[in-house]
């Protein structure tokens, strides 16, 4: 069956269905002509659980959706070939110009425009390095400078380029840390821990001549955030495209020095015999990128806080009557997620179902929803939570959905206070 006969299929079953439920067949057509343009639901034909994300920008939960005004601009964008190393350049010089810095790209997520950045420091001046890279770095500059409490789970995207970390603690240990072989400094901007400041960190690579990239990944909002970093010094700064601002999920940023952009754009797809050549970002992405950024820069930081809040509160409000639980919104302490959470905290000895259990119940649930990973930890990603606090990351939350989220809790907290 072609789409046309489908299509014709579907009218004249839904018609002989719906007759009778006053349904006319203008809105039958347009029913049906909105199925089409959505395309078929492969959640639903795969047999995959579609969630209610009550957790945040989580890389295994998808991270977020996209707003309507860029799933558009992915779909449009689908519709065309186009010369990819000229949208990788439009893209990238109109989003230097939204983001006050000298030079930018689309890369596929943060964790790329970490290695991509890593190779564009370790080749800017050589171009046969771009080749050799990462087993044969010998004659290389190849040390990377980060302080001990900045190693991470992500310190495997600069070692894809054949580099090795050198930890420093103290100022003056960072100051007598530069030698011949370093290549560059990555700074962790949500690090929890770390006593040199970005300032101090910046102002010691420059006077050693040595590049400072810096992971901002999930550090919007705030809005500003987009620029601060570049402006502040940094020579190479990281953004996540599927988290905050609400990109595709396989897309990012790299934001920088031209010289430097220059590089990591000749280490990346589509050039071959690349490391970033398995990094490939598609026209889809890239667009989705770009159109991301303009809906995030439509945006405001006061609005988008009141409007988690409000959700926070509509929550809340529904859990009222659960006894000894209390009710309070906070905002992580470190520069990652810096949205409003909804902490909802209970005496388990009352309401005998632990928050790691209540966790485990929604996503068993109709819909499954899921609830932030903080549940029961303490002082998770610098919320003040604990053992008995349930968090409830609302910010990537479609609007309505706070309140199935508030409906299901309060069945299950309910159902625990009577056990
Ligand atoms: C999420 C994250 C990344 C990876 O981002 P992707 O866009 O998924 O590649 C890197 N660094 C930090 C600090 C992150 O939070």
């Amino acid at each position: 069956m072609n789409r046309e006969q489908t299509r014709r299929g579907f009218l004249g079953w839904a018609n002989g269905a719906l007759a009778g439920l006053g349904f006319g067949s203008t809105k039958l057509e347009a029913a049906a002509t909105h199925a089409a343009a959505e395309g078929e639901d492969y959640y639903e034909k795969l047999g995959v659980t579609k969630i209610i994300n009550a957790a945040g920008t989580y890389t295994a939960l998808t991270a977020s959706t996209m707003p309507p005004s860029v799933q558009a601009a992915v779909a449009r964008a689908a519709k065309h070939p186009v010369r990819l190393h000229e949208l990788q350049k439009a893209a990238g010089e109109y989003l230097a110009r939204q983001l006050k810095c000298e030079a930018a790209m689309v890369t596929a997520g943060a964790a790329s425009a970490l290695t991509l950045a890593t190779a564009a420091a370790m080749t800017v001046g050589n171009k046969t390095a771009i080749h050799n890279m990462p087993t044969e770095v010998s004659g290389l500059k190849n040390e990377v400078i980060v302080q001990k409490g900045h190693r991470y789970e992500y310190d495997h995207a600069i070692r894809n380029c054949g580099t090795r970390f050198v930890e420093v603690v103290t100022l003056a240990e960072y100051e007598s840390a530069f030698t011949e072989r370093t290549v560059m400094t990555n700074f962790f901007n949500a690090a929890e821990h770390g006593e040199i400041s970005r300032e101090d960190w910046v102002r010691v690579a420059h006077s050693h001549n040595v590049p400072c990239l810096n992971d901002a990944a999930a550090d919007v909002p705030p809005i500003s955030n987009l620029w601060n970093y570049t402006q502040m010094g940094f020579d190479l700064v990281a953004f996540s495209g599927g988290k905050g601002m609400r990109g595709p999920q396989n897309a990012g940023l790299l934001l920088g020095r031209k010289d430097l952009i220059e590089a990591a754009t000749r280490n990346n797809s589509p050039n071959s015999d690349t490391v970033g050549r398995g990094m490939k970002v598609a026209k889809e992405q890239i667009v989705g990128m770009v159109a991301a950024v303009d809906w995030f820069l439509s945006q405001s930081d006061s609005g988008m806080e009141a409007e988690f809040r409000r959700r926070a509160e509509r929550i809340a409000a529904q859990l009222k009557s659960i006894p000894t639980l209390e009710s309070r919104i906070a905002i992580p302490t470190v520069a990652a997620n810096v949205v409003p959470h909804l902490l909802l905290r209970y005496d388990t000895q009352r309401v005998k179902m632990s928050p790691v259990e209540v966790m485990a119940e929604l996503r068993r649930g109709t819909p499954s929803i899921e609830l932030n990973p903080n549940t029961g930890k303490k002082n998770g990603a610098g919320l003040p939570s604990d053992e008995s606090t349930i968090v409830v990351g609302v910010w990537m939350l479609e609007p309505g959905e706070e309140l199935i989220v508030a409906r299901r809790l309060k069945e299950v907290l309910e159902k625990a206070a009577r056990a």
